[in-house]
């Protein structure tokens, strides 16, 4: 059987509802009463105060499916099959009530006997030293001890500082060697894509004080969080999350307009992979309420839209495009999101107006930029200095990619050390700038980034990555 996505969120819901869950409706990607966190990044968000104990459910078993957005994730998409800023996660939460052993028997029995997936390709991961978990998976699953897989704390412990923490254990589909990076130390943790983490499940155990020290909790709980679109790419046999039905069409829409096609080109299929993402989240954040701007999550959406225009740019679209592929999202997810039908035109002008402002900035510093490389080479210079390159990005916005592309469409080079410098200046700038602020100021800063750093992915490793907004809830 091909499952189609929109079918696979509801047998989740189902599933789950079929085990004593109440269905509820996922939350915005906006918390609620929650400044510490930017956007909605799991499918426990909203229940936080039920975990932290501040708040007190009126049912003890949920499942949902919920919008997330990622930006930790913005630097592998387009690059890994199973990265995208914006996906779903299919949800089941246990406050105070079943535990460990049903969790894993539950997602075990939905894996392997709903969804039919074939048992000898399934891994699972847990926390070092949860031999409790290694029972369950081992005696009561019945998973041979070599394909579970003991990890440490930075992928298999949840844990938010001091409050209530506990182990994780996640479940992956091997692909196969054709995916792998063909190391031999290649299993489930491994960077590349052969095995694909579809599923986590966390078991909050502990509470953990100001110095460490984890003692058990009373009321225990269970948070798992499990991949639509990864899900959907394994039952559909597709060999990323941007081929599963779900968003597919979407590139296909941006390839059409572009005149390409899918697969026919790496770096095209780049910039249609970012493009289909980041059209999808951005959707998303104007569905809930958030416009561009500055700062915060403004300039998260800003920042979204500006790459997919700039992408746009790359695949040689010179038309706005962006609402026309937002049109396209909206019919791929208006089965699991009706409401989103009645948002339709509103974001279709929220896309459209910011699009025609960045082509704005576009234009002026292109000028500038047609400018410099005149005087560059009306000097016989061979490269052009790193300064006029980093005034270019950090004033006008202008994503250094284009000017290397259109220096060299001239035969001029960039002074790239000089524009790393500056970048580098400008980088301790802003550290010291952000110690100096809250949180959401700090992760404005940290967002506020070339738009093309990832253009190719390799020339900007010194950068360290944000955090997961699901790991520093
Ligand atoms: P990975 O290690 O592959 O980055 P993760 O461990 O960060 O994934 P979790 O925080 O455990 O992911 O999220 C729960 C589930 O949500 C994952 O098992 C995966 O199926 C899905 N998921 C997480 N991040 C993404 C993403 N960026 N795009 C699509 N699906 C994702
Ligand atoms: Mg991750
Ligand atoms: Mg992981
Ligand atoms: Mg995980």
């Amino acid at each position: 059987v091909r499952w189609t996505a929109d079918e696979l969120r509801q047998a989740y819901i189902d599933f789950f509802v079929s085990k004593g869950h109440a269905h509820k409706p996922g939350s915005s990607l906006v918390p609620k009463n929650d400044p510490t966190i930017l956007l909605t990044a799991a499918g426990m968000v909203q229940f936080k105060p039920f975990f932290m104990g501040t708040e007190t459910p009126d049912v003890r078993r949920v499942t949902t499916f919920q919008r997330c957005l990622r930006t930790a994730d913005i630097d592998h998409v387009g690059y890994t099959d199973r990265h995208g800023t914006f996906f779903e996660m299919l949800g089941n939460f246990s406050f105070g009530d079943y535990f460990k052993e049903d969790a894993i028997r539950w997602a075990w029995e939905f894996v392997t006997e709903r969804m039919q997936l074939p048992r000898e390709k399934l891994w699972a991961t847990i926390y070092m030293d949860d031999d409790e978990a290694f029972r369950i998976w081992h005696e009561q699953v019945a998973l041979p001890g070599d394909r579970i897989v003991r990890l440490g704390k930075e992928s298999n412990f949840w844990e938010i500082g001091v409050g209530p923490c506990g182990p994780c254990s996640e479940i992956y589909y091997d692909r196969g060697e054709a995916h792998g990076c063909g190391q031999e130390t290649c299993a489930p943790g491994c960077e590349c894509d052969r095995f694909l983490e579809i599923w986590n499940l966390v078991f909050i155990q502990f509470y953990q004080d100001e110095h460490g020290n984890l003692t058990p909790l009373e009321q225990t709980g269970i948070d798992t969080g499990m991949g639509l679109e990864r899900t959907a790419a394994v039952l559909q046999g597709v060999s990323s999350i941007f081929e599963v039905d779900l968003v597919r069409p979407i590139l296909d829409e941006v390839a059409r307009m572009a005149g390409v096609r899918y697969g026919e080109d790496p770096g095209r299929d780049v910039s249609l992979r970012v493009i289909a993402d980041h059209v999808r989240g951005v959707v998303f954040m104007v569905f809930d309420g958030i416009l561009p701007g500055n700062e915060g999550r403004g300039y998260v959406l800003r920042r979204l839209l500006r790459r997919a225009a700039l992408h746009g740019r790359l695949l040689g679209l010179s038309e706005p495009f962006l609402a026309t592929v937002a049109d396209r999202v909206v019919e791929q997810m208006k089965q699991g999101y009706p409401e989103l039908v009645g948002q339709r035109e509103h974001i279709r002008q929220v896309l459209a107006w910011e699009e025609r402002r960045f082509a704005e900035t576009l234009d002026q510093g292109m000028g500038l930029l047609e400018e410099a490389l005149d005087e560059a080479q009306g000097r016989g210079e061979k490269a052009l200095d790193g300064e006029r390159v980093f005034r270019l990005y950090d004033t006008y916005g202008f994503p250094p990619e284009l000017t290397r592309e259109m220096a060299a469409a001239r035969g001029l080079e960039v002074d790239e050390s000089g524009f790393q410098a500056h970048m580098e200046a400008q980088r301790m700038r802003a550290r010291s700038a952000r110690e100096e602020m809250g949180y959401l100021g700090k992760r404005g800063v940290e967002l506020y980034r070339d738009l093309s750093r990832e253009v190719p992915p390799s020339r900007f490793t010194g950068y360290d990555r944000l955090e997961d907004e699901a790991q520093v809830l």
